[in-house]
């Protein structure tokens, strides 16, 4: 039988302290389960506090995951841009690999004036490019690009278990506040469940038991997200998105990146545990 472990998008907001050490802790203090780094403004850990976060992460017995940068942009247009971008991605992904994580999410880039094919293309080349150096360093972190909420965004689920099929060594980061974000669409359990069947069509059984998962309620418009929201605050109808996870004998970690996200990432531990007895 698979689990899910349960944590937050940083440090949690009541940490003592500021540190990701102190974070790491918290979490454990809290009863939660796993904590992504956040990379998404810089790369702040060197490579010693990375190695220290990891050992404070293994003896507290917390899952760590990173998020890299925003500003990337696989599919830019200028060579600088692109090659600036990858090494935002390598970066995050090698200190990321120091710290022990299992992965490093990121937002793939933007369309611009290309088509999804375009995007694709440039987009696959470009992750291989970083692929490649991650594994002449031994590096082992997988990469993990993420379902994302904007029109303008490359990260449809098409899209993103595309380049998992492509490359092997990606898992995918599947955001539902995302998904949802597209016109309120996906947010009934025959549509959850769907979702899992895709993932499991396109990468196999055993993608089941791993997922890595951002769930939070969302405010969006008819370009998609607008802003994150707290989950009671939101239409986001996570009951049944827990329960198709336990009747699809999902495991893995969801990352909650709600406004109160430690109070809706235990939220969401609670109302998962209760489902399941
Ligand atoms: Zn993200």
């Amino acid at each position: 039988m698979n689990s899910m472990l349960f944590g937050t998008a940083g440090i949690p907001l009541s940490t003592p302290g500021s540190s990701t050490i102190d974070g790491i802790y918290h979490i454990k203090t809290l009863g939660l389960d796993a904590l992504e780094i956040e990379f998404v403004r810089n790369v702040y850990l060197t490579r010693e506090s990375a190695t220290n976060v990891g050992a404070a992460a293994r003896e507290a017995g917390i899952r760590l995951s990173a998020h890299a940068p925003y500003y990337l942009n696989l599919n830019a247009a200028e060579p600088e841009k692109l090659a600036k971008s990858r090494s935002f991605l390598f970066k995050a992904a090698q200190i990321a690999s120091f710290a022990g994580a299992g992965n490093v999410v990121f937002h793939p880039g933007y369309y611009l004036k290309n088509t999804s094919e375009e995007a694709f293309a440039a987009i696959l080349e470009n992750i291989s490019k970083v692929e490649q150096q991650l594994s002449e360093e031994g590096l082992s972190t997988s990469l993990s690009p993420e379902t994302t909420g904007k029109v303008s965004q490359f990260g449809t689920l098409d899209e993103v278990l595309g380049l998992c099929t492509r490359l092997k060594s990606l898992t995918p980061c599947i955001d539902f506040a995302h998904l949802h974000a597209y016109a309120g669409a996906v947010n009934t359990y025959n549509e959850f469940g769907d979702i899992l069947d895709r993932i499991k069509t396109s990468l196999g059984k055993e993608a089941i038991s791993r997922l890595h998962l951002h769930v939070s309620g969302i405010h969006y418009g008819p370009r998609g997200e607008l802003k994150h929201l707290p989950l009671d605050e939101s239409d986001f109808n996570y009951p049944e998105l827990l329960q198709a996870f336990i009747d699809a004998n999902a495991g893995g970690v969801i990352i909650c990146e709600s406004p109160v996200m430690e109070a809706d990432a235990l939220l969401l531990k609670n109302k998962y545990h209760q489902l399941k007895k």
